[in-house]
C-alpha cells in the first residue's frame, strides 16, 4: 500500500489516545458533542442516511460511523490508526450496530471501489494530511455519479488560531499540545478549489461554532472555526 499521504506522526498521536474514543470526557468530548449535529447536516445533504451506502474516511473509533449506521445507512470506515480501527470494531460489541472497517489508505481504497457510494464523509481529518486534495480526489473516485461528499475541516485564521489552537490546546487543555498545526487548517476557498478541481461542485458550506456561555454547539453562517461543506458532482 501507497503510504505516501500518511503522516506517521499523527497516526501516532491518534494510536496514543485511542483507547479514550468512547470517553465522552475526553479528549474526544468535542466529537461526541458535535456528533449529533453533524449527523443531522449529512442526513439533510444526502437525502436521508437509511439504506445509503456510504464511506467514512478517518472514522477513527468510530463515533460518526456508527451513529449513521444506526439511522440505517451500510457503513464502511477506514482509517490508518490500527489501535483506533481495534476499538471501532469492540465498540460494536456494545453498540450492536454493524460498520465495515478497514485499515487502508483514502486512495488505495478508492482505486478497488470506483464509483461504489452514494455517501462520502471524511470529518476532522483532511487538516491531519500531507496532501488534503489527494483525499478528496479518492473521495470523487470512489463516489457515484449522484453521490455526495460532505467534508469538515478548521479554517484558518486568527480567530481559528485563536480559538482551535490557544483556547482548546494551551486554556481549556481540551486537547494535548500539538494536536492540531495551524498551517494545515484549510480556507473555505482552498477546500472548494479542490474540490472543483476534482469536478465537484459545492453545494453548501455550513459553520460549527460553540458558545462558550451555554457551551453549546451550533450550525450557522460562522465559518470562521469549524465548518462543513457538501459537493456533489457538476
Ligand atoms: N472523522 C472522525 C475522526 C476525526 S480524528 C470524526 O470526525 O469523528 C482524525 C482521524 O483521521 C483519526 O482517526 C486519524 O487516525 C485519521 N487519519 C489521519 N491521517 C489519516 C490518513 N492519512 N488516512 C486515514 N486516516 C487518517
Amino acid at each position: 500500500m501507497n503510504t505516501e499521504n500518511v503522516d506517521a506522526a499523527e497516526i501516532e498521536k491518534f494510536s496514543a489516545l485511542a483507547s479514550r474514543w468512547w470517553d465522552t470526557h475526553s479528549e474526544f468530548k468535542t466529537l461526541h458533542d458535535i456528533n449529533p449535529l453533524r449527523i443531522d447536516y449529512i442526513d439533510r445533504q444526502c437525502g436521508g442516511l437509511a439504506g445509503k451506502k456510504v464511506l467514512d474516511i478517518g472514522c477513527g473509533g468510530g463515533i460518526l460511523a456508527e451513529a449513521m449506521a444506526a439511522k440505517g445507512a451500510d457503513v464502511t470506515g477506514i482509517d490508518m490508526a490500527e489501535l483506533s480501527l481495534d476499538v471501532a470494531k469492540m465498540h460494536l460489541h456494545e453498540s450492536g450496530l454493524k460498520v465495515n472497517y478497514q485499515l487502508i489508505t483514502a486512495e488505495q481504497f478508492a482505486a478497488e471501489n470506483e464509483s461504489q457510494f452514494d455517501v462520502i464523509c471524511c470529518l476532522e481529518m483532511l487538516e491531519h494530511v500531507p496532501d488534503p486534495a489527494s483525499i478528496i480526489n479518492a473521495a470523487t473516485q470512489a463516489l457515484k455519479p449522484q453521490g455526495t461528499l460532505v467534508l469538515s475541516t478548521l479554517n484558518r485564521n486568527v480567530k481559528s488560531f485563536m480559538l482551535a489552537i490557544v483556547g482548546a490546546e494551551y486554556i481549556m487543555k481540551m486537547l494535548p499540545k500539538g494536536t492540531h498545526e495551524y498551517q494545515k487548517f484549510l480556507k473555505p476557498s482552498e477546500l472548494a478549489q479542490a474540490a472543483r478541481a476534482a469536478s465537484l461542485e459545492v453545494i453548501d458550506i455550513t459553520g460549527m461554532s460553540y458558545n462558550p456561555l451555554s457551551k453549546n454547539y451550533s450550525l450557522g453562517r460562522d465559518v470562521d472555526v469549524n465548518y462543513l461543506m457538501t459537493c456533489q458532482f457538476i
